[in-house]
Formats: structure tokens, C-alpha cells, sequence
């Protein structure tokens, strides 16, 4: 008998709690027994051991090298087949330019542009992805993506309102991440053209002050209130809002403020169906992670753990993933393992109004990335970038092949990985064993 590779252990005050992945098996080990357990542990010997076999058929251990490659095959298959039900999503970038100038935002990096989206890009690319797309056992979804894709100039509007009345006609459903400057006059139409809303995404950084004080009009203008209603009237429209909150050093404070505004607004009463919040720390992309205010991913929880216990009111606003941790106390067992957390080149495709074709948000713009165009024909993909991206997985990874946590973890973001070290197939670790720590003490799990 062997350890699978899988397993690890989180320690906690009393005790130590046994997790695989894999498996989905999760045990706590009492005081008592840690010592021992631990002597077999480190030393991979579990010969005579009174709970050997209660750990062999969880998974905790494997006969052989050779039966946990079985494991692992017949795992990844099945990942892969739901992963293959996903749906793909298709990012279009309508346009770089913004009416917001945010205090912390890495498309500032970008040199802006002058490209006007019409109906004859929008032609192409609707033709584009019917041909590339078109065997998917799911419809994809297309996500309108910016800059700002909600401008409100008049020539930008209708052909906007083109893309839209296409891919309503195409029977296509549409999300939105728009800072929601505009969302009140658009809420209406979206109503009146019979478009397919799946999702807006809309951003609110904390109170009234600390928001206003971020996310600023171009012009120096205030934000809040008027995000606020059109939050209120796309709800109201039955419209499904995923409310996004970037925090770091300077508005965490303020994260209580805005989970009671939304509380008194009655949007936390609509439920998980309509109303979501996602709250996330600036990516460390381009110019917007190096700010002195950026969090690091673990101290940023533990500052939400705190603040969440002194007011709990943030406990209903939001509820933390965890790497899977949320999953277990909700469903009373792991999640699936995840061979790959990173979509780019698979379940997400970007595109941008000049034509050109990404991997994923993170990518599009930015030239090393780029990997064809919508239209030009002729012009060849970037076939090799592109067989990276849609090999890029816990097994392929190097560093990710023997991580006890890659199936919490699935790899992090390609992006970010390639920037540090200019390989697509590299790793991006994130801190998973001490999060999976605090999500088991915050949801009170064993
Ligand atoms: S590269 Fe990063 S941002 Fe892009 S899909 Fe992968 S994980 Fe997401
Ligand atoms: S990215 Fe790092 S933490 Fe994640 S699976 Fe790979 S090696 Fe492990």
C-alpha cells in the first residue's frame, strides 16, 4: 500500500483533517491518533495500521503506481465529459474605449482605439463562430465585453443593437460585464428586442464615497447612484445581476456598507437565482496588480473571514468558494476533482471589433496572445499557441503532475503563469491548502 498523491492533510487545533480529491474523500483525524498517523504518513508505511483499510477505500491509498493511474484515468474521463457539456463561451470585445476612468484598471495599459464596431464585423464574426462552433452539444453564449460595451454614442448604440438583435436571432443567450453607467437605458430595450439576457455582470467597489472615489466618469463624475438604478431596473426587468466587487487595501473596510445597501435595496431578497456577488481581488495582470493595495489571495480572505464575523450581514452577501469547501458544507461532499480551472482556448474564445481572436479576457488585446483573426481567412492561426492552450491541464503541467492539491487547484490561469514565466503550460499556485483551512473553520466543517 501506497499514499495516492492526492492526499494531504490541513492541520487544525484539534486535530488534523485527511482530504483526497480525487477520491472526495474528507476524515478527521482526532488528537490522539495524529502522532501515529503522522509516523505512517511521513514514512508512507501503513503496514499493520489499524485503519488501513478504512483509508484504502477512501482513496487515501493505492495498491500501486499502477492502480492509481487507473484512478486517475477514469477520473479525468469523467471530468472531461462534463466538461465537454459546458457551454463555450464566446467574449466579444465590442470596443477598448470606456466612459469610466477607474482608479485601479489595467486596460489604461492598453493604447486606446479607434475601431468602430459595425455591422459588417459583426457579420463576420456571427459567420465565424456558426461554422467554428457549430459542433457543440451546447449552444454557446456570448459575452460582451469591453472596455465599456454598453456606450450610449448614437452610431456606436445601433450597431450594438445590431449585435444583438443577430444573436438573438441566431438564438444565442448574451451576458454583459459592463460597469453599468448605461444600464438603466438599456434595460428597456434589451426588453423590447426580446434579447436573451443570461447574466449582467455590474460593478460596485463599497459604499457610495469609496465606489464614487474609484470609479469615476471619465469626466471626474460620480457613479454609484446611477448604477444603482440600473441594477434596480434590470432586476425589476427579471434580469439576472452577478454584482462584482474588486477589493483591496483601501475599500475592504467598506464591503459591510455595501453588503447592508444591497440588504436595503432588496436585492439580496431575489435570491441566488437573480442576484449574485462575486468579490475578487484585481488580477496580477498587466499594470493593475502592482499597486501597493493589492491583497494577496489569502490575506484578502482572512480579511473578509474577519470582517464577516463581526458583521454578519456579509455572511448572506457572500459566500466564498473555498476551493470546494462552500461545495462540501452545501452538498455534504467534494466537488468533482478539477483537472483544469483555466477555460482560455477550450470553453472560452475571445474577439475583439478589429477582428482578431484570443484565448480568454485576459488575453484579448494583448498582441503575444493573439491567435487568428475572423476576417482574414487567410491569415493563419497561431496553431501551436492554440494546441498549448487546449492542452493546458493538471496533467500536463509539469509542476502540477505530482501536487497533492492540483484537483482543488486545477492550475491557476494561464495567463498569469505565462506572463511569469513565458510558458502557457506552467503553473500558477495559489495558496490552496490554507484556503481549504479556512473555509473548513468557516463553514464549521468537521
Ligand atoms: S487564462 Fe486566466 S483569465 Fe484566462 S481563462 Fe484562463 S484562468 Fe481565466
Ligand atoms: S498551479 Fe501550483 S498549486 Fe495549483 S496544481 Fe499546479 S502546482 Fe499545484
Amino acid at each position: 500500500m501506497k499514499k495516492s498523491k492526492y492526499t494531504f492533510t490541513v492541520n487544525k487545533n484539534d486535530g488534523l483533517v485527511l482530504m483526497n480529491y480525487m477520491s472526495g474523500a474528507v476524515d478527521k483525524i482526532e488528537k490522539d491518533e495524529a502522532e501515529e498517523f503522522l509516523k505512517r504518513y511521513e514514512s508512507d508505511n501503513w503496514s499493520d495500521y489499524e485503519h488501513m483499510v478504512h483509508l484504502y477505500k477512501n482513496g487515501y491509498l493505492c495498491k500501486d503506481e499502477t492502480e492509481e493511474n487507473q484512478n486517475i484515468r477514469k477520473k479525468y474521463i469523467e471530468f472531461s465529459e462534463e466538461y465537454e457539456n459546458t457551454p463555450v463561451q464566446l467574449i466579444f470585445s465590442t470596443t477598448y474605449a470606456c466612459n469610466f476612468s477607474c482608479s485601479y484598471c489595467f486596460q489604461s495599459d492598453y493604447k486606446e482605439d479607434n475601431v468602430l464596431l459595425n455591422n459588417e464585423i459583426i457579420n463576420s464574426f456571427f459567420n465565424y463562430i456558426e461554422k467554428r462552433f457549430n459542433d457543440e452539444s451546447q449552444r454557446p453564449y456570448i459575452t460582451l465585453f469591453g472596455g465599456e460595451p454598453l456606450l450610449n454614442g448614437k452610431t456606436y448604440k445601433d450597431a450594438l443593437l445590431y449585435f444583438l438583435k443577430t444573436a438573438r436571432d441566431k438564438n444565442y443567450e448574451i451576458a454583459i460585464v459592463t460597469n453599468g453607467y448605461t444600464l438603466s437605458e438599456y434595460a428597456p430595450i434589451f426588453k423590447e428586442e426580446n434579447i436573451k439576457i443570461k447574466e449582467i455582470q455590474v460593478t460596485l467597489d463599497g459604499d457610495k464615497n469609496m465606489h464614487d472615489g474609484r470609479r469615476k466618469t471619465k469626466t471626474g463624475g460620480e457613479t454609484f447612484e446611477k448604477i444603482a438604478a440600473g441594477i434596480d431596473a434590470v432586476l425589476k426587468l427579471g434580469y439576472r445581476v452577478n454584482l462584482r466587487t474588486i477589493i483591496d487595501k483601501e475599500n475592504i473596510s467598506k464591503l459591510p456598507y455595501l453588503a447592508q445597501y444591497c440588504e436595503d435595496k432588496g436585492w439580496l431578497g431575489y435570491g441566488s437565482k437573480y442576484f449574485e456577488s462575486t468579490v475578487g481581488r484585481n488580477y496580477e495582470l498587466y499594470g493593475c496588480g502592482k499597486g501597493a493595495n493589492l491583497f494577496d489571495r489569502l490575506t484578502m480572505w482572512q480579511e473578509f473571514i474577519k470582517l464577516a464575523e463581526e458583521n454578519p450581514i456579509l455572511k448572506r452577501f457572500h459566500k466564498p468558494q473555498f476551493h470546494g469547501i462552500r461545495y462540501l458544507s452545501e452538498n455534504k461532499e467534494l466537488p468533482m476533482p478539477v483537472f483544469d480551472a483555466c477555460p482560455a482556448g477550450k470553453k472560452e474564445w475571445a474577439f475583439d471589433a478589429k477582428g482578431n481572436i484570443y484565448g480568454c479576457t485576459a488575453s484579448v488585446g494583448v498582441e503575444k496572445y493573439k491567435l487568428g483573426s475572423f476576417l482574414d481567412e487567410n491569415e493563419p492561426l497561431n496553431t501551436d499557441q492554440i494546441e498549448q492552450w487546449a492542452s493546458r491541464d493538471v496533467l500536463t503541467i509539469e509542476a502540477c503532475k505530482n501536487c497533492a492539491v492540483s484537483l482543488s487547484c486545477g492550475g491557476g490561469c494561464g495567463v498569469i503563469a505565462c506572463n511569469e514565466t513565458g510558458k502557457i503550460l506552467s503553473e500558477n499556485c495559489r495558496p490552496v491548502k490554507e484556503l481549504i483551512k479556512l473555509g473548513l473553520e468557516y463553514y464549521n466543517i468537521i
